[in-house]
């Protein structure tokens, strides 16, 4: 049977225990997984692409799961086009709460009509992770809130030093 090739893509600015929790669900049903992490969006953000990255390659290292199908690619330019380069069959995207519904059926309407055969499915979000997300980690760590049980402890010493 042809191997399942999902793509993960998202900013990851930086990566956070929600983005983690869908990695290892998403990587139990797809054979491979990659994790696109977007170059050039118009975002602008706080890691660099290659922190952002390295961020990632070390949780996923670092993670005692069985996790040795996941992959970390920087990606430019076009999302579909970026994913029929890496033969995926599957994009991954996260949902948590309402708001995050009307962008991506947006997005995944727009990239079926790229390419039809790449199906995009959702992960809804854990109840534990429902409220997290890079932007209020960023926001809260800069205000001198107490961001550990959001991110793993290598980012949360990361962005600790970025607003120090
Ligand atoms: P993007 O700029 O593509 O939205 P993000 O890094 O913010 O990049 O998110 C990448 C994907 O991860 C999106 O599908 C988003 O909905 C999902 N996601 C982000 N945070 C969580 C979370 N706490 N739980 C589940 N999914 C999440």
């Amino acid at each position: 049977m042809k191997k399942k090739i999902g793509l993960y893509p998202g900013s990851f600015d930086p990566i956070t225990n929600g983005h983690l929790d869908i990695i290892f669900r998403a990587s139990k049903i797809v054979d491979k997984l990659i994790i696109g992490v977007a170059i050039n969006d118009k975002k602008k953000h706080l890691f660099s692409m290659r922190e952002r990255k390295d961020l990632i390659v070390n949780q996923i290292s670092l993670n005692k799961k069985n996790i040795s199908n996941v992959k970390v690619q920087a990606f430019d330019g076009l999302l579909m086009t970026f994913a029929e380069k890496i033969k995926a069959n599957l994009i991954v995207r996260g949902l948590r709460a309402i708001s995050d519904f009307d962008y991506e059926f947006q997005m995944t309407g727009m990239n079926a009509r790229l390419n039809s055969q790449i199906e995009t499915v959702f992960l809804m979000a854990s109840e534990r992770h429902q409220f997290i997300s890079s932007r209020f980690v960023k926001e809260i760590c800069m205000l001198k809130g107490d961001i550990k049980s959001f991110v793993p402890k290598e980012v949360y010493k990361k962005l600790n030093n970025k607003f120090k």
